[in-house]
């Protein structure tokens, strides 16, 4: 019996030993060849990061929904994406886009936006505006409290999308003004990622409400995205009168401020726009602004800005507005015919020189600005603002380098959200942890195809979109079925 024992521990001793090896073996393989390790891995492509400032061939891991890895040595994964002579960058967030529909969507990640926010009009009711999107998009997608939406429902104007009564063209009452900023007070609570405000378009509010409103902000730390009182060239409602107001509501308040396509609010005096953001932030102030790469702004024809007064206000006439419904230029009878009928225009009003200067400025941010699909011959911008940038002006005209470019498209949107909605700290960024929204272009060939005549066309070059680790966009065709957007929401207090 004592020697069969002995052998018996023998026998029990080399099962152990084998066992670890086996086991140990198994280990060394999966580390040798990083087998299944990641979800995802895009391998061999030139990974610019504007935060860390790397600019290097790269592989990068995905696994969970987030960047697992950035290495230099080969890395296996489920998926391998070969990503060689194209480059990674982190997913385009455009602060500005009205149309947030699943067909923008399509639009937006074929232009290789991962994030859409709709921050200058906004939502009168933000519980329902995510509600409405939670499971369904294609992309990551949030939204504001509206001063326009919030002021129309409160004077119950008849207007959809912008004001065409009483919340345009007259002052609120006490009552009324209270429950304004009870609604915004609200809409902020529920986690709205900023405010919103249009003043040109509800240009009845008084100076008093607009400041309230700002009060309201600075103390939920969310940022005001305004599309300025007045526009354009006139004294005294010049685009600087408009900004003046507005920098002097944020110094006085604490409420950061973002100032909303300059360009169309600055015309030919741009330059001196941007002058008064960079003041502004030099002496301490919280202030931003973003243009689109284009000659001409959009709108609702019925709207405030164009009542008696636009053409020498915008310094245009008939024939530089577009009927988006047909592509033809307006006279004085076809004016006043569709401003009653209502609708949207493309209004070419903004000097080359002037989107040129603002697209080239490192310290503008990109935003498109995009409308709803209302009609045939909408403005380009929200299907193409992005690749516009990358293909015309860095790569054709070299206003711009690709860094620079990069920058005002994913980490500086990202810096403006990250205070008031944190989950921003991970987006706009290739960096360990931070979410797998990521962008794949071809830096020779991504351009933009949709134009004032057939706007509804997809950007080329965009190779690859990944949401949250899920690629939307595959060899540059959309793929079917998935739903990977989130919620880009600040956090909800009550
Ligand atoms: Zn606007």
């Amino acid at each position: 019996m004592a020697r069969s024992g002995d052998r018996g521990w023998w026998k029990w001793l080399a099962a152990v030993v084998l066992l670890g090896s086996v086991v140990g073996a198994f280990e060394g393989t999966a580390a040798l060849n990083g087998a299944e390790t990641y979800d995802v891995v895009i391998a061999n492509g030139r990974v610019m990061d504007p935060e860390s400032g790397l600019d290097a061939t790269r592989n990068v891991g995905i696994r969970g929904g987030k960047i697992a890895t950035i290495s230099a040595e080969l890395v296996q994964g489920k998926q391998t994406i070969d990503a060689k002579g194209l480059v990674v960058a982190p997913g385009f967030i455009d602060l500005h886009e009205h149309g947030q529909e699943p067909r923008n969507y399509e639009f937006q990640a074929h232009d290789g936006v991962t994030t859409s926010l709709e921050l200058e009009a906004g939502t009168a009711d933000v519980d329902q505006w995510y509600a409405r999107r939670e499971g369904k998009s294609l992309i990551n997608f949030g939204v504001s409290v509206g001063h326009i939406p919030v002021r129309m429902k409160v004077m119950k104007d008849a207007g959809t999308f912008l004001p065409v009564g009483d919340a345009a063209h007259r002052q609120a009452t006490p009552a009324e003004l209270q429950q304004i900023d009870d609604d915004i007070d609200k809409g902020l609570r529920r986690g709205a990622l900023a405010v919103g405000m249009g003043i040109n378009y509800t240009a009845a509010a008084t100076h008093d409400e607009i400041v309230d409103i700002f009060r309201l902000a600075a103390k939920h730390g969310a940022s005001v995205h305004v599309h300025l009182r007045h526009a354009g060239l006139q004294e005294p409602t010049t685009g600087l009168v408009g900004i003046e107001e507005v920098i002097a509501a944020a110094a006085a308040t604490g409420a950061p401020l973002h100032v909303v396509h300059i360009t169309s609010m600055g015309l030919k005096n741009t330059p001196r726009l941007i002058a008064m953001v960079k003041g502004a932030r030099e002496r301490g102030l919280d202030v931003t602004t973003e243009c689109y790469p284009y000659t001409a702004g959009s709108t609702q024809l019925e709207s405030a800005i164009f009542d008696p007064g636009w053409q020498d206000r915008q310094g245009i006439t008939y024939k530089d507005i577009q009927w988006t419904k047909t592509g033809e230029r307006l006279t004085a009878e076809s004016f006043e015919k569709y401003r009653k009928e209502g609708g949207t225009v493309v209004i070419f009003s903004i000097p080359e020189e002037a989107a040129r200067t603002a697209v080239a400025d490192p310290t503008i941010i990109i935003a498109s600005d995009g409308m709803p699909l209302t009609g045939a011959k909408i403005h380009p911008r929200g299907q193409a603002t992005f690749s516009r940038v990358l293909g015309h002006y860095v790569r054709e005209e070299k206003a711009l380098d690709l860094m620079t470019a990069l920058r005002k498209m994913t980490l500086m949107p990202a810096q403006r959200l990250e205070k008031r909605a944190p989950i921003f700290k991970n987006k706009g960024r290739i960096r360990l942890g931070a979410d797998a929204d990521i962008t794949v272009f071809d830096a020779n060939r991504v351009i933009d195809r949709a134009t004032y005549e057939e706007p509804l066309r997809y950007s080329e070059g965009i190779q690859f979109v990944f949401v949250s680790g899920l690629a939307v966009v595959k060899s540059g065709q959309l793929v079917d079925g998935l739903f990977p957007g989130q919620a880009a929401r600040a956090p909800v207090s009550q």
